[in-house]
């Protein structure tokens, strides 16, 4: 089965493990769209022969042109937020992988749906700030939208069946906890970006990192649970899995329960996302039960993660609440990295932003970026 793929964020860390798995199963690569790392993307550009390349920095754009110009058969050129647009309708994929970090992938998605395409969705941001415009889109052009966090495959493998998918409860949403699991807010005070950035089981970008730490990664989950599955929030429970070795489970209306099980390894979802519905080559280890020993289960600390708690909030509240709760996020976590501010801020000035407003109901894409402008506004000031 040979497919072409337009890879959104190919240098990122899901970017480039899309790129193994494309190359292992001797996909075609159409289109290919990259923000700061020329160099990078040049090689990937060598390997992968796309026909059009998207480049969403201006500098980063020059750069590429002027390489591009050396060469004899240069793929097209698409430049800045626009560039990445045209990219995800217009390259003739049969599914576009979004893997570009925070809500600057939303309108991509968009894009790509209203073109007709499939998505393969590593982009969590684009159905935090626009889920029910997803969900619209997606409906209305045909057009698949295929899971490739982790967590989220796990959820949709478990659905395969559609008999047991009609009598589903409740989502079981697996929680590695992150490097700061146990510790209490007085240990928190003083934790660095470098500790933040320290994951136990996962390597992944630092924005996703931070918000693995904080917990927000799993509020962002939840939202996007809820929308890629048509549950109400009480139906997506939070479990501490610590080895990340289940990465979900399904409870059906008789209590009986479905996992998916696997070494933490994000080339095996983002594979099952661009083969589906079939199975592709082994792409990751096999998971060794004699090493493994034990799997254990706690709770989530919501009382020390903040960030947790204010997703739920905001997804009780619908509307536009949960875009600003992800707007609030990003440049909290930015100004985290810059030592700007401390890593408990990041939840409090979450959490500060969900409550400050009721956020309507039905929303429009302008509505969308003008609440992300807000949010990101309100933080700023705030400090
Ligand atoms: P990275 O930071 O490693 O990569 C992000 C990618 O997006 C890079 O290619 C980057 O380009 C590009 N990019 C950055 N800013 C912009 C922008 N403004 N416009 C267009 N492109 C941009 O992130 P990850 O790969 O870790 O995460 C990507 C997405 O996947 C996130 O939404 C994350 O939540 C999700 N995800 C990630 C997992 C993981 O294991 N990493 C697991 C599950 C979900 P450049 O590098 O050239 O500047
Ligand atoms: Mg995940």
């Amino acid at each position: 089965m040979s497919k072409k793929v337009t890879l959104l964020g190919s240098t990122g860390s899901i970017g480039t493990q899309s790129l193994d798995v494309i190359r292992a199963e001797g996909f075609e690569v159409s289109g290919l769209a990259a923000h700061t790392q020329t160099d990078l993307l040049l090689r990937q550009v060598e390997e992968f022969h796309p026909a059009m390349v998207a480049v969403t920095d201006e500098r980063a754009a020059d750069k590429v042109q002027a390489a591009f110009a050396n060469m004899v058969h240069a793929p097209r050129l698409l430049r800045g937020a626009e560039g990445l647009r045209t990219l995800a309708a217009q390259s003739g994929a049969d599914v576009v992988l979004n893997a570009v970090v925070g809500a600057a992938g939303l309108p991509a998605t968009l894009a790509a749906l209203e073109s007709g395409c499939d998505v393969a969705l590593a982009n969590k941001e684009s159905l935090v700030t626009g889920g029910a415009l997803v969900l619209e889109a997606a409906e209305k052009h045909n057009a698949k939208l295929l899971p490739v966090d982790s967590e989220h495959s796990a959820i949709f493998q478990c659905l395969q069946d559609a008999y047991s998918a009609k009598s589903l409860q409740k989502i079981l949403l697996t929680a590695s906890g992150g490097p700061f699991f146990g510790k209490t807010r007085e240990e928190l005070l003083h934790v660095t970006k470098e500790d933040a950035l320290r994951h136990p089981n996962w390597s992944m970008g630092a924005k996703i990192t931070i918000d693995s730490a904080t917990l927000m990664n799993k509020g962002l989950e939840l939202i996007e649970a809820v929308w890629l599955f048509g549950l109400a929030p009480r139906q997506v429970e939070i479990v501490v899995q610590r080895q990340s070795i289940i990465h979900s489970m399904v409870q059906f209306s008789d209590h009986s329960i479905l996992a998916q099980l696997g070494v933490p390894d994000m080339r095996i979802p983002i594979q099952y996302a661009l083969t589906w519905p079939e199975r592709g080559k082994p792409c990751a280890p096999e998971l060794d039960f004699d090493t493994l020993k034990s799997i254990t289960f706690d709770r989530a600390d919501e009382e020390t993660f903040r960030c947790l708690p204010a997703c739920k909030r905001a997804i009780e509240k619908g509307g536009l609440a949960p875009c600003a709760a992800n707007g609030a996020n990003e440049e909290a976590v930015r100004l985290f990295l810059e030592d700007k501010i401390s890593f408990l801020q990041i939840g409090e000035l979450v959490e500060r932003v969900v409550e400050k407003d009721s956020y309507g109901g039905a929303y429009t894409i302008a509505e969308v970026y003008e609440c992300d402008r807000m949010a990101r506004a309100y933080i700023l000031e705030a400090l």
